[in-house]
């Protein structure tokens, strides 16, 4: 019998096994344990959503819906898939939620495959003004397989154009038009896509990826009284496990589901899907409406702060758990921003601001986000001493002894507020 069919050689632990991954998985405990988390679109998971995630579900094959399977002994796994939609209803107010797409992109993929025929017209944020790769960039499958219109932002503020979304949409005639961004940090009108989307006919979906948690939580406008479908990853400001999922009115669920499967994809993620359920238990407290709003509390005095120590901000702050610093007054490009914010131990990514003269390799911003630090407990105080580190460093690119004071400091704060230090075993 070959060893690993023992149930002494099955059990036992990762160390045991496997001390060369064991060893990497530490290590990144660390990185994240010692360091300050400042890209937008991650988060901290508790240890209940790890648990439903490293669990036997993982085992279990499930294709189709619950009570509609294709495979024997789900009944334990329909409970739990229906347990996660119907908390997921709860949170957002919607009629459906279908918890199957693995990711973010997946979903905004099952909406295409829904709604939309090869070749058909449809209508996102650009890539480099704050939009996502899923809405409409050649390189990805929705650029490549649609026929792409993409609306900008104004010069003037960096505010999405109403003027412009409505031209658009009454020039092109998409089937699909797709609010929702990546890199945006001001409250987006969801009515004027709905008013624009219903001048054309075309259908509206709003990509709350990032927003989500927030909108949850009551702390951003929920798109949900305008959209057709609301589409969202789960690992962002939700703080659940790595995931997407597709919301709507039952009018479009068949469709939906249809497309996620067998049109997308073969068996769902079960111990993900459990994973969600945790979360969204864990978002329908009152806690979480508390943690929404420090959120955007937290990313607004660090924007006030920055501003105040004389940097530029993207459209002069912020509505929600992110924004773009704007590097090109201090000589500084997005790219050495990100290198040196990482070398004292902050982590944030070069991003392009609003027509911006940089490459999108260089970029001549620095986007930010607030939700880790926050799971973490930290507050407005804190980030009056992040937005300290974040000027350091950035107008001390080279000095070596003045970086690494300030990493000094980065690890003395991340200390005062444990995260798996439990995890660590050293
Ligand atoms: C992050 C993001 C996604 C994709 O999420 P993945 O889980 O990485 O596939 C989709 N849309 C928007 C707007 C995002 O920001």
């Amino acid at each position: 019998m070959a060893p690993s069919s023992t149930y002494e050689s099955r059990t036992r632990n990762l160390h045991t096994v496997d001390p060369e991954v064991f060893s990497l998985i530490q290590k990144e405990t660390e990185r994240q344990e010692y360091g300050l988390e400042m890209i937008p679109s991650e988060n901290f998971v508790s240890e209940a959503v790890l648990e439903a995630m490293g669990s036997v579900l993982t085992n279990k094959y499930a294709e189709g819906q619950p009570g509609k399977r294709y495979y024997g002994g789900c009944h334990v796994v329909d409970e739990v898939e229906n347990l996660a939609s119907a908390r997921a209803c709860e949170l957002f107010g919607v009629e459906f939620a279908n918890m199957q797409p693995h990711s973010g992109v997946q979903a905004n993929q099952a909406v295409f495959e829904a709604f939309l025929k090869p070749g058909d017209t449809i209508m996102g944020l650009r890539l480099d003004q704050g939009g996502h790769l899923s809405h409409g960039s050649p390189v990805n499958f929705s650029g490549k397989h649609y026929k792409v219109v993409a609306y900008g932002v104004r010069t003037t503020d960096c505010l999405i154009d109403p003027d412009d979304v409505r031209s658009l949409a009454r020039e092109h005639k998409p089937k699909l038009i797709i609010a929702g961004a990546s890199a945006y940090s001001r409250q987006i009108d969801w009515k004027v896509f709905r008013e624009a989307a219903d001048e054309v006919g075309a259908i509206f979906l709003a990509d709350i990826a990032h927003y989500a948690g927030l909108v949850a939580g009551g702390a951003y406008a929920s798109p949900v009284p305008y959209a057709d479908l609301v589409t969202t990853t789960t690992h962002k400001t939700m703080r659940g496990p790595r995931s997407g999922m597709v919301m709507g009115k039952l009018a479009h669920q068949k469709a939906i589901n249809k497309a996620v499967f067998p049109g997308l994809q073969g068996g769902p993620h079960m111990h993900t899907i459990a994973a969600k359920a945790v979360m969204f238990k864990e978002a329908l407290s009152p806690d979480f409406k508390l943690y929404a709003k420090q959120v955007v509390e937290n990313a607004r005095a660090l924007s006030a702060e920055l501003i105040k120590k004389g940097l530029k901000i993207v459209s002069d702050g912020t509505d929600s758990h992110l924004l773009v610093m704007d590097l090109r007054p201090i000589n500084v490009t997005g790219k050495v921003g990100e290198a040196v914010l990482d070398a004292v131990g902050i982590t944030g990514n070069k991003n392009t601001v609003p027509f911006d003269p940089q490459p999108p390799t260089i970029c001549s911003g620095v986007r930010l986000g607030t939700p880790a630090l926050t799971t973490r407990g930290m507050g407005v105080s804190e980030m009056a001493q992040v937005a300290t580190f974040i000027v350091e460093a950035l107008t001390n690119v080279g000095n070596e002894s003045k970086l690494s004071a300030v990493r000094a400091g980065v690890e003395e704060l991340s200390r005062r507020f444990p995260l798996y230090k439990h995890r660590l075993v050293k």
